[in-house]
C-alpha cells in the first residue's frame, strides 16, 4: 500500500512554473530523498505537502495518516538555536500539535521516554537546549518530531550543520527508524549519500526531473552526471 501519491503536481508562482508535473509514490517504511539545484523547487514541493501552499494542480494524497500528521524537522537555520528549554521539554512540545492544552498525558510521557532511549539522549533531556552539540540538537528535534507524528517524517537537509561523525550517527538512527516503518522524506544536498541511504530518489531539475528506485537513479544520465560530480568517483 502506498502512504503517499503525488501526481502530476504542478504550482507556479505568477507566470512561472517551480513544479511541472511531478509524480512519485511511497510505501510504508520507504525512504525518498529530495536532490535537485537551489531554486529547483524542493522547499515549494515541502510546503505543498505541508499543506502549507495550494498546488496550481495535480494532487498529493495520504493513505492512512493526515497531512497534519507528518512529523517536520526544519532547516538548521530556521531553528533558534538559543531557545531556552531542556531537552525534554524541546521533545515533549512535540505533542502540543494534537492537544488544545498544556498537560501531557501519561502515554504521551512514556511515549517521550522511549523514542529518547530509541534516539540516544536519556542522558541528556535535562540538559538545557542551547549547551547541546549540533549532532545532539538534531537528535532532539528528530525525538520532538517523532513525537508529533510517528508515521512520516519530512526533513529538510538534516545533516547540513552536522560534522561527519554526527551525521553518520543520524543517517544510523534514520536507518533504525525505518526498519521500525516510519516513511521518510530527506531533502538533501549530498547526491552519494541519497543513493546510498535512499530506496527512492527525486531529483527535481530545472530542465529534466527524475523519479525512481535509487538504482536506476545511479544508472540515468542524470545520476551519472551528479554523480560524477562527487569526490569518491572519478
Ligand atoms: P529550493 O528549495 O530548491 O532552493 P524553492 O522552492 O525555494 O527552491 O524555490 C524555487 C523557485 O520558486 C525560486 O525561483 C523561488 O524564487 C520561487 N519562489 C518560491 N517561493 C515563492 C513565492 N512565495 N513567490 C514567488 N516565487 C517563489
Amino acid at each position: 500500500m502506498n502512504i503517499l501519491n503525488v501526481e502530476n503536481l504542478s504550482k507556479k508562482f505568477s507566470d512561472e512554473y517551480v513544479l511541472n508535473n511531478i509524480s512519485f509514490t511511497l510505501k510504508k517504511g520507504e525512504s525518498l530523498y529530495i536532490v535537485g539545484e537551489n531554486g529547483s523547487g524542493k522547499t515549494t514541493l515541502v510546503r505543498l505537502l505541508l499543506g502549507l501552499l495550494h498546488s496550481t494542480s495535480g494532487s498529493i494524497e495520504f493513505e492512512g495518516v493526515k497531512r497534519h500528521q507528518i512529523g517536520y524537522l526544519p532547516q538548521q537555520n530556521e531553528i533558534q538555536s538559543d531557545f531556552p528549554a531542556t531537552s525534554k521539554e524541546i521533545i515533549m512540545s512535540g505533542f502540543l500539535n494534537n492537544v488544545p492544552f498544556c498537560f501531557y498525558t501519561k502515554k504521551q510521557k512514556e511515549k517521550a521516554i522511549s523514542v529518547a532511549e530509541k534516539l540516544h539522549l536519556t542522558n541528556i533531556l535535562d540538559t538545557s537546549f542551547p549547551e547541546l552539540s549540533g549532532g545532539q540538537k538534531q537528535r532532539v528535534l528528530l525525538a520532538r518530531a517523532l513525537c508529533s507524528a510517528g508515521e512520516i517524517l519530512l526533513l529538510d537537509e538534516p545533516m547540513t550543520a552536522l560534522d561527519p561523525l554526527a551525521s553518520a550517527e543520524f543517517y544510523a538512527l534514520l536507518e533504525q527508524l525505518k526498519k521500525d516503518g516510519v516513511t521518510l522524506i530527506i531533502i538533501s544536498h549530498d547526491v552519494e549519500c541519497a543513493v546510498k541511504y535512499g530506496d527512492k530518489i527525486l531529483h527535481l531539475g530545472k530542465n529534466e526531473t527524475f523519479f525512481g528506485l535509487s538504482h536506476e537513479y545511479c544508472h540515468s544520465e542524470l545520476g551519472k552526471t551528479m554523480l560524477s560530480k562527487g569526490h569518491h568517483h572519478d
